[in-house]
């Protein structure tokens, strides 16, 4: 099927504005393969089965929904029920997976439990729990990190996209706002890492860095007009003790000690 059938028969799926939704998939019929993205006023959609290969994309008009939808904070839903997958697995279940962990300096806030990772069989996905507020032992969502070339996208967001993820200790007093998941497992024993997965900063994420004394902004050497752009924002809001942190790489690949000597020698 060409990409404009393609594109009728998700346009017949009637899928509402503003929605991220796993189903049946109507071109090659497997369960729950099929997942269809309507936020920013675009329509995308991606099979994950291996044998499918639907996938496209179509921009809409750039109607009131979506002028809205890009200059107002939207009110953000923190309680959103997440239900975990019955396809994530233990982490013990898959090399590729422990392999990942380790290579990114996650292994550590693992195995002491700062951090909950599991493995999506489904996605085969290196997947990032991440913690409800107030109830440590339930999860509001999850970021998944694929674990093959293959899989697209790299980091997929399960649940609620508005929570972020974050690894540290309740003593911290200092935060830094990292790339991704890994980075913020990699810091996670010297100071609180609050992962921003390429987007932009999100109103959550400036609520919940309140409570720091000082935050750092850590991207990656790539990103340095990002982090001034995030470290200005950050002020805005009226966060004044706010330091972009230089870097010669992604936090993920510094050991603990290297951390340590990174933000505190
Ligand atoms: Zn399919």
């Amino acid at each position: 099927m060409n990409y404009k059938q393609q594109l009728e028969v998700i346009q017949g799926l009637s899928i509402p504005p503003d929605t991220t939704i796993r189903m049946d998939c109507p071109f090659c019929h497997n369960k729950n393969t099929l997942s269809v993205d309507t936020t920013s006023n675009n329509i995308g959609w991606y099979c994950f089965h291996t044998s499918c290969s639907a996938k496209g994309k179509h921009q809409g008009e750039k109607n009131m929904n979506y002028v809205n939808n890009t200059f107002k904070k939207k009110e953000e839903n923190l309680n959103t029920e997440f239900y975990v997958p019955d396809s994530f697995k233990i982490l013990d279940s898959n090399d590729k997976a422990k392999k990942y962990i380790h290579k990114n300096n996650c292994w550590e806030a693992w195995s002491w439990g700062r951090a909950d990772i599991k493995y999506d069989v489904k996605q085969d996905r290196v997947v990032f729990m991440i913690r409800h507020k107030q109830k440590a032992h339930e999860f509001v969502g999850a970021v998944g990190r694929a674990l093959s070339s293959a899989t697209y996208p790299k980091w997929y967001m399960y649940g609620n996209k508005d929570v972020p993820f974050i690894c540290g200790l309740h003593e911290h007093n200092e935060a830094v706002i990292v790339e991704d998941c890994a980075s913020a497992c990699a810091v996670s024993n010297i100071l609180t890492g609050v992962a921003i997965l390429g987007t932009s900063l999100k109103q959550s994420h400036k609520q919940y860095l309140k409570q720091y004394d000082k935050i750092y902004v850590g991207l990656d050497r790539d990103a340095t007009k990002k982090s001034y752009d995030i470290a200005n924002e950050l002020k805005s809001y009226g966060l004044q003790n706010v330091h972009v942190k230089p870097l010669s790489d992604d936090l993920k690949y510094f050991s603990t000690e290297e951390i340590r000597g990174i933000f505190y020698d």
